[in-house]
């Protein structure tokens, strides 16, 4: 049987299922997870949805996102678990190993860093967003598309691509999205729900990550820092550091682009238990033009990612992140 037979196999066999996607989730680790979640809701099931980070302001708009939970109920038991857009089993969290003792862990995701942890993979690197996979397997499964699903699908499908622009864009972008538009999905709703409806914080913080921007001697690589008082000052919120990189990354002959981003331990739940579970004090996000595997550079540092988008986390003092980095560009 070809594992999406498997896979739907499995899910129309199981009772409950717990629905998880990754930390400080984005639209496509919020989408897909609604997307989901709505669906086999809609089959009769008992599915949790479960991401441990809050639901960045931005997706709040999507019906089903008040369905998802960020603690899982001691004792709860589940026979199956999928976990979306998660290159490894920790991006869930602290939630990981009670994910990973549920009997079938399905693993569902586009990363090519992906681990292939879990019972059942459905990975296509080639898929320009987990939302994509998701509207593959809702087809399969003759799941009738909602509205409510098909603004999930849509969103996961417009954030993961940067608005069609990134170069995960794909013909399977556009059909998905002109299905989603045909069932009813209004473009330019969903772009002011998620681009036009920014916080003041974070446009002030924005300004101070601008000027924080630095080039390397050759031209190639664009460094930009948040630290936590650049945060602090602004009044931002921790999900405000979203989308930033992309203004370092759109600088003339720039390869790769770089976001140190100091991260708060605690308090506002990122940090620990955050990007990737880890203790270290600094995320390094990268982004690249196509011409630089940014995925390999970020695994080298143990982390992961998408050849043009990928990250790491990193425990060191800043100046010396920032000389390990700038560093990278003599090899561009
Ligand atoms: P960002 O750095 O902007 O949070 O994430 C960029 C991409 O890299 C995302 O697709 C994300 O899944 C991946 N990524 C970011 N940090 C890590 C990490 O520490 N480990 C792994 N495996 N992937 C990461
Ligand atoms: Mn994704």
């Amino acid at each position: 049987m070809e594992i999406m037979e498997q896979i739907i196999d499995k899910l129309k066999n199981s009772k409950r299922v717990l629905i998880a996607s990754h930390t400080n989730p984005d639209g496509d680790a919020v989408g897909s997870l609604v997307a989901l979640g709505l669906s086999l809701l809609t089959l009769g099931k008992e599915a949790v949805l479960f991401n441990e980070s809050p639901i960045p302001a931005v997706y709040r708009f999507l019906s089903g996102v008040d369905q998802v939970v960020n603690r899982l109920k001691e004792g709860c038991i589940f026979d199956t678990a999928v976990v979306l857009d998660c290159g490894d089993l920790h991006r869930v969290g602290g939630a990981a190993p009670i994910v990973e003792h549920i009997p079938v862990v399905i693993n569902i995701d586009h990363h090519v860093t992906n681990t292939r942890f879990g019972h059942f993979q459905l990975i296509d690197p080639e898929a320009c967003a987990t939302a994509e996979i998701i509207y593959r397997l809702i087809f399969a499964m003759e799941i009738p598309v909602t509205l409510e699903i098909a603004n999930a699908i849509y969103t996961g499908i417009l954030t993961d691509t940067g608005s069609f622009r990134f170069s995960n864009t794909n013909r399977r972008a556009f059909e998905i999205c002109e299905k989603m538009v045909s069932r009813g999905v209004d473009p330019y709703r969903i772009a002011q729900q998620v681009y036009g409806t920014y916080s003041l914080g974070r446009i002030k913080l924005l300004n101070l990550a601008l000027d924080s921007i630095e080039i390397s001697k050759n031209g190639k690589l664009s460094m930009m820092v948040v630290t936590q008082q650049m945060i602090r000052e602004t009044r931002a919120r921790a999900e405000d550091t979203d989308g930033l990189i992309n203004y370092a990354r759109g600088i003339k002959d720039v390869k790769v682009a770089v976001l140190i981003e100091e991260l708060n331990h605690g308090r506002d739940g990122k940090g620990v238990g955050a990007k990737n579970f880890s203790p270290l004090p600094y995320h390094v996000s990268l982004r690249s033009d196509g011409s630089v595997d940014v995925a390999a550079i970020a695994a080298a540092f143990g982390g992961g990612g998408h050849s043009s988008a990928a990250g790491f986390n990193i425990g060191s003092t800043l100046p010396e992140i920032k000389t390990k980095i700038i560093g990278l560009a003599e090899e561009m």
